[in-house]
């Protein structure tokens, strides 16, 4: 079997958009905080898009593995959400689009202490706080967990943790432990700072492919349900992907709702995440950003792609 849209097969069509989107010069920017982030070149791009039934379909450079980095933010809530049965974590932070960018400190201190949403850097350290309750080694689970999800039917080595690159984050890492710090000092971090700090760092640092990522994300394709069973509930999934909609993409949430209809997470090492509930979970990946910290290629390639397939949630 296979997809077609418009009677051209997927196939065909993602070939398309790498011709069109892959970048032909030095456009956009890299975190300078993250200095391995600038190693690859500016013209890499990849796409990848995993389907319910159990297809993938890829171009471009969808087999090279990149830095995931805030994508992680949407695996860890699920996996924090998956282990809470009482919902708890919901008291300890919000589901509002912040309109800041990622790693505000000045939101946080006015809020007292309470993050806007999971996927700001404060919200993804209290996610990762209360990961850390059920599994001390949360960045070990984690990478579990995303094996498991991808499987053996990507080509490349599976998710790995790049360990150097995540100690040159650490060594540059005073933003994120700011932040960390403010958030004990509002008693919304149970376990030290630095811990908390180190174990999201790990996280952001995993290495995966379009492909790869694309499988780890089809659980939210498939209302909860991932390769060795159930991720999260249907009411949780559906519920993810909103927050993606409205928080997914920082600052740039509203910008890319009107560009692209659909509830996606960005990454700051270039790639996003988009899921099409119920139908495919399609990966992008080019790592110059715009001044938002999303991909600049990423976000035009799935503009055009959404316009052409009339995917969308509305
Ligand atoms: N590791 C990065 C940071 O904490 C992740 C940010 C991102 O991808 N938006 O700053």
């Amino acid at each position: 079997m296979t997809t077609v849209i418009d009677s051209v097969p997927l196939g065909v069509v993602l070939d398309d958009i790498v011709q069109l989107h892959r970048p032909r010069n030095e456009r956009g920017s890299v975190p300078a905080r993250i200095p391995h982030l600038s190693a690859p070149p500016f013209d890499r791009f990849g796409i990848a898009v995993a389907t319910t039934t159990g297809e993938i379909f890829s171009a471009g450079d969808a087999g090279i593995p990149f830095s995931i980095q805030s994508i992680s933010k949407v695996f860890t809530l699920a996996m924090a959400l998956g282990v809470d049965d009482r919902d708890s974590l919901w008291s300890r932070v919000l589901r509002e689009p912040s309109g800041t960018s990622f790693d505000s400190l000045v939101q946080l201190e006015v809020e007292h202490g309470i993050p806007r949403n999971p996927f700001i850097n404060p919200g993804a350290l209290v996610v990762t706080d209360h990961l850390m309750e059920s599994f001390p080694d949360s960045a070990g689970h984690f990478l579990r967990f995303l094996a498991e999800q991808v499987g053996e039917s990507t080509v490349g080595v599976g998710p790995f943790i790049d360990e150097a690159a995540a100690q040159s984050e650490l060594a540059s890492g005073n933003r994120n432990l700011a932040l960390a710090h403010f958030l004990k000092d509002f008693g919304n971090l149970r376990h030290p700072a630095q811990a908390v700090v180190e174990s999201y760092i790990r996280q952001c640092s995993v290495m995966m492919t379009c492909e790869q990522t694309a499988k780890a994300g089809l659980f939210l394709a498939r209302g909860g349900r991932g390769e060795a069973g159930s991720v999260v509930s249907k009411d949780q999934a559906k519920r993810i992907c909103s927050i993606m909609l409205t928080c997914g993409m920082y600052d740039a949430a509203g910008e890319f709702a009107y560009r692209v209809g659909l509830p996606g997470k960005s990454g700051v090492g270039g790639g996003i995440l988009v899921i099409v509930p119920g139908r495919y979970s399609i990966c992008v990946w080019s790592p110059r950003l715009d001044s938002k910290g999303n991909s600049l290629a990423g976000m035009a390639a799935l503009a055009d792609l959404t316009d052409r397939t009339g995917w969308s949630v509305f």
